[in-house]
């Protein structure tokens, strides 16, 4: 695709950046095969190739983005199947990503769509807030049908009607390995996961302590930054991904570590993304050191040739995330066959 920035515009690297990917698309319309938003919505501006016209347009003119440019882009789940699907190698994440952050600064938002916006990046990956606020949803739920705003009613709606205890395995320490050592990992233990399903980060724990791996739960570490970089919050994500960034690096530093084990795939997406997030960061050699660590725990237990156990005779349905397909190119793991 043809691109007209100016010199000066390419000074901005991000600017430089969403050029080499808008020049790599060649509007070939491959991806919108894969699209659900296109697929749903049949909407050519609602396919990849449509918002990479629309980002195009938006940053060519340096204009300040319009309602009909916002929606379009506000509408793509970042699932990534349409950089698997593309031929020519197009990085929809980053000129996505770059398109959201120059939204953010530059879009202002109808009065209810920022307070819920901002309501979501200041209890979401806070686990004590977002728990007492899931407490709070659990209370009113019988009430949803009186909320005037159908993103409030479904929020309320979806509110478990259980809430785990907090776990105290999601606290500051190491769990030493059954038998011996075979590695030292730093298990991310995230944020939303810890309110609402704390049994996942306890069976991981469980699981790689009995193949052989310490496991250590960083001091300082926490949300990977992923729910405010999708909402083009830079500020804000890039302060919780140097907390993690810092608190990984001082256990590289120390005891030393194999590997950083992330066992939720969306927040592998984003922690594997911080080489480039940080890049022309003072921090940017310790966020790509961390980003080559990171790997899913499905990679990891390939790696440490997770036995096979007796037939069970269950049948499961595995729900194959669009994030560890697409986002991360995890191969067939954890399907074998
Ligand atoms: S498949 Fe790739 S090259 Fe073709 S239109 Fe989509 S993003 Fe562009
Ligand atoms: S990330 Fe998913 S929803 Fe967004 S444009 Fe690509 S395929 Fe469509």
């Amino acid at each position: 695709m043809k691109t007209e920035f100016t010199e000066d515009q390419l000074r901005d690297p991000g600017i430089a950046r969403s050029n080499e990917i808008l020049r790599a698309c060649v509007h070939c319309g491959f991806c919108t095969a894969t699209c659900p938003t296109y697929q749903v919505l049949g909407d050519e501006l609602d396919s990849p190739r449509g918002r990479i016209y629309l980002i195009k347009e938006m940053l060519e003119t340096g204009r300040d983005p319009d309602p009909k440019t916002v929606k379009h882009i506000d509408r793509c789940l970042s699932c990534l199947a349409c950089m698997t699907t593309c031929p020519s190698g197009v990085h929809y994440m980053h000129l996505v990503d770059h398109a959201r952050e120059y939204i953010e600064a530059r879009y202002r938002r109808p009065p209810f769509e920022r307070l819920l916006r901002w309501t979501l990046a200041h209890i979401l990956p806070y686990p004590t807030r977002f728990r007492l606020a899931l407490l709070g949803a659990k209370a009113a739920r019988p009430l949803a049908f009186l909320m005037p705003d159908a993103r409030l009613r479904a929020m309320l709606e979806m509110a478990p009607k259980r809430i785990p205890p907090v776990s105290r395995n999601d606290d500051p320490q190491s769990f030493a390995p059954r038998g011996a050592r075979r590695m030292r990992v730093a298990l991310m233990t995230g944020c939303a996961q810890r309110a609402l399903n704390t049994d996942i980060n306890d069976a991981t724990i469980r699981l790689l302590t009995r193949l052989g791996c310490e496991v250590v739960v960083a001091r300082g570490a926490g949300c990977c930054g992923a729910l405010t970089h999708h909402m083009g919050r830079t500020g804000e994500s890039h302060a919780a991904a140097a907390k993690n960034i810092r608190a990984w690096g001082a256990e590289m530093a120390g005891d030393g570590l194999d590997a950083v084990v992330i066992n939720t795939s969306g927040c592998g997406t984003t922690v594997k993304d911080y080489g480039h997030m940080f890049r022309g960061d003072p921090l940017a050699g310790e966020a790509a050191q961390v980003a080559a660590m990171a790997m899913d725990v499905t990679e990891l237990l390939t790696r440490l040739d997770l036995p096979e156990g007796p037939p069970r005779g269950l049948r499961v349905a595995y729900h194959a995330a669009c994030s560890l397909q697409h986002g991360q190119r995890s191969p067939p793991r954890p399907r074998r066959s």
